[in-house]
């Protein structure tokens, strides 16, 4: 049987990977741009979370942890033992209101029963805790302390989407440099992929993992998917301080901000303020989002950053569910050999060990095996009945 990837970022690489390696199936990948140089898992803040209000989200979150914590051993080559520096200081989302804060303990609630690992702190203990941190206008903190079983932090999400196909490749997987252009199809069935130069791959199944692109791939075929190229932008940023042990905080207003490895760095960022338009060019940073929102933002919460200076930026796409925010995973109806993994609106990195896991199962064996992502249908458009996911950055 052979599976032809339309698209060679970290969801089509781990699919490649684990249906190659977990099911023994001949597995062809499309990648238009081996550079990767606008794909989203080559411009992420590459961060991963267990803090999310619903069962499929954490439970996704969890595998996928457990994966990344021994990608050196799963995705071990002759050449390479993977080694994609994850640390797990946690994310630490602050609540400003009595609203929030009731949310935060809800949540809790739902991720403790889960085996979830997340401390609530008052304003006293926040204070004790980072005293850097400016937190009188703070009404609750939940922070993911990382246990054997619980984690949050960052890693190199680039090293690790690598490090997927280099494996997938070592497996037997194919990764062929090419735009995919057409479908063949007959019937309720897609019989190949036909690239923008005129090669065909014939294919049993096929899947759509072309990140902020899997609209227009799903048009190939007639099919609509609600995802969208949505700009967000990064700046990386050098300050006079070292936040000893600092998590990837999460402000009320949206403002994101987690320490890099060296001394004096950190990355940030926050949703864009005017609109969130579509296909926003990448070459356009929105540099006055971080002079008029993020910047002040920062320096309020954490008051060394008063003085610091904007080293780098870049912007990526987020490849946005407009839907409901949340991964569209599984079979693209009426065709009854296509299947999508895409929509995860800025937290596909964190999923991609686990989806690519389940979704090859569902490809080789007709069924998820061990972990259930039917949650993800896109069935669920349809139904008109979202995936609602209160944490979503
Ligand atoms: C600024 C930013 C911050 C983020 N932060 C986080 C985070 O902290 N944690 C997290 O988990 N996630 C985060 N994300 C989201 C994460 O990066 C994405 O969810 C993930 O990388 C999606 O992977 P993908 O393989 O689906 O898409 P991509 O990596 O975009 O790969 C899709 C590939 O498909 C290829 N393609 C498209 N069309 C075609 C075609 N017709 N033919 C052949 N190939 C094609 C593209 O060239 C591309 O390489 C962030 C994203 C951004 C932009």
């Amino acid at each position: 049987m052979t599976v032809v990837i339309i698209g060679g970022g970290v969801m089509g690489a781990s699919t490649a990977w684990h249906l190659a390696r977990e099911h023994g199936q001949e597995v062809v990948v499309l990648e238009r741009d081996n550079s990767y140089a606008l794909a989203s898992s080559a411009l992420s803040a590459c961060a991963i979370r267990q803090q999310f209000s619903t069962e499929i989200n954490i439970r996704v979150s969890q595998a996928s942890l457990a994966f990344y914590r021994n990608i050196g051993q799963h995705l071990a080559t002759p050449d390479d033992t993977p080694d994609i520096g994850l640390v797990e200081p946690g994310y630490l989302y602050l609540a400003a209101t009595s609203q929030g804060a009731d949310n935060l303990r809800a949540q809790h609630a739902l991720q403790h029963s889960l085996g979830v690992t997340t401390a609530l702190l008052d304003p006293d203990a926040l204070r004790q805790r980072y005293p850097w941190m400016q937190v009188d206008d703070v009404h609750l903190g939940s922070l993911g302390v990382s246990t054997a079983t619980s984690g949050e932090g960052w890693f190199d999400g680039y090293a690790a989407m690598q490090a997927f196909r280099r494996a997938a490749i070592e497996a037997g997987a194919t990764f062929v440099e090419a735009d995919a252009a057409a479908m063949i199809t007959d019937a309720n069935r897609v019989r190949g992929v036909r690239a923008v130069d005129g090669r065909e791959w014939l294919a049993d199944h096929v899947v759509i993992a072309a990140g902020a692109w899997s609209a227009r791939v799903a048009a190939m075929c007639g099919a609509t998917l609600p995802v969208a190229a949505r700009k967000r932008d990064v700046f990386a940023i050098e300050a006079n301080v070292s936040l000893a042990d600092g998590p990837l905080l999460i402000d009320p207003s949206g403002v994101w901000c987690r320490p890099e490895k060296t001394a004096g760095q950190f990355l940030c960022g926050a949703p864009p303020r005017n609109g969130d338009p579509d296909d926003v060019p990448l070459s356009q940073v929105d540099r006055s989002l971080f002079d008029e929102h993020i910047w002040p933002v920062l320096a309020s919460r954490i008051p060394d950053f008063d003085a610091l200076r904007v080293t780098s930026s870049w912007a990526g796409y987020y490849e946005m569910n407009t839907f409901d925010h949340n991964g569209l995973v599984g079979r693209l109806t009426p065709w009854t050999n296509v299947y999508a993994a895409c929509g995860f609106s800025g937290h596909g990195l964190q999923q991609a060990p686990a989806v690519g896991k389940g979704l090859a199962e569902l490809i080789a064996t007709g069924a998820y095996q061990t972990l259930d992502l039917s949650p993800f249908t896109i069935d669920r458009i349809a139904a008109g009945q979202p995936l609602l996911e209160r944490n979503v950055i």
